[in-house]
């Protein structure tokens, strides 16, 4: 049993400042932690490829899409938003992230492995169907999904999003396309104000309140999540996997372990196990706390591997 880890030397070269938090040293940490807990003998290595336009519109406005491959700077910095900026190398880093959920479900639907663990940058969740906002520029989970719905004529794909903050660009792409089950947890009130008030038989928005830990986290998934997979019975299963509920983590106030990843993550693989050939494709998102990023991805990657 091996699982693919997806990533490529572009994503360390997309770098929005010092200071701040979505910073390249977040990809190393979890690499790192990966070679001292001994799990990557079990790791086969890819690169990501470039995602091509063609992907990329499935889930982006064609319009958009332009206008980020013609803002993009030759030197310098450019801000979308206070807290999104684009250096000479962003737009590079972010066609790779998107490319390794491309490659990822490429990978899993092949039959060559059964769980990818993409250890990119910048992540896509609250990237929308036109705006960029949050850190992120394309939405990699969405155009995995669009992507195994279209290419591989899939009918019924979860994404899964346990990172702190709600993924509004997912919701705001699969809003109207049901055969999208898009189950989140998120802390509420909190950036980006979103998901507290949806209403939809494909979205299961579980706002979760400043201080929440892991053991009122096991119940809303056994509660809400978990009722909604089972009925859904996904023929792949992709999460957004943000680390930054993690009771470390500077940015939020939820109360995680890493433990609670892997428990996390052992139920999302026994729903893929039980409808979906064990297909996982999971995509980095939050997560700013190195040691505890670190930590918290590779209880992940454990949990995929099923040990
Ligand atoms: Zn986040």
């Amino acid at each position: 049993m091996h699982i693919g880890i997806i990533t490529h030397h572009d994503c360390l070269l997309h770098d929005m400042g010092a200071h701040h938090p979505e910073r390249p040293q977040r990809l190393s940490a979890i690499e790192d932690q990966l070679i001292a807990s001994g799990l990557n003998v079990m790791v086969w290595h890819y690169d990501a490829p470039l995602a091509t336009r063609e992907q990329l519109e499935r889930v982006h406005d064609p319009d958009y899409v332009q206008q980020i491959f013609d803002v993009a700077p030759q030197e310098g910095a450019l801000a979308l938003d206070p807290d999104t900026l684009m250096n000479p190398h962003t737009l590079t880093a972010a066609l790779r992230a998107a490319g390794a959920a491309v490659k990822g479900v490429d990978l899993v639907m092949s039959g060559e492995v059964h769980c990818v663990f993409c250890n990119v940058r910048p992540p896509g969740h609250h990237a929308e169907h036109a705006q960029a906002m949050g850190f992120c520029f394309f939405n990699n989970v969405a155009v995995g999904a669009a992507h195994a719905l279209a290419a591989h004529g899939l009918e019924r794909v979860a994404i899964v999003d346990f990172d702190v903050h709600h993924g509004n660009g997912t919701e705001d792409i699969f809003r109207n396309e049901p055969r999208v089950l898009f189950c989140s947890t998120f802390q509420h009130p909190f950036y980006p104000y979103s998901g507290a008030d949806t209403s939809s038989d494909h979205i299961v928005n579980v706002p979760l309140p400043a201080g929440t830990h892991g053991k009122q986290l096991h119940k809303a998934v056994e509660k809400y999540w978990l009722p909604a997979l089972h009925a859904f019975k996904p023929q792949l299963i992709m999460v957004s996997a943000g680390f930054d509920a993690h009771t470390e983590d500077p940015l939020a106030e939820l109360a995680f372990s890493e433990q609670d990843y892997y428990w996390i993550t052992g139920k999302i693989k026994l729903v893929a196990d039980e409808y979906a050939h064990g297909r996982v494709v999971s995509m980095l998102e939050g997560g700013y706390e190195l040691h505890a990023l670190g930590r918290s991805a590779v209880s992940h990657i454990d949990a995929l591997l099923g040990w």
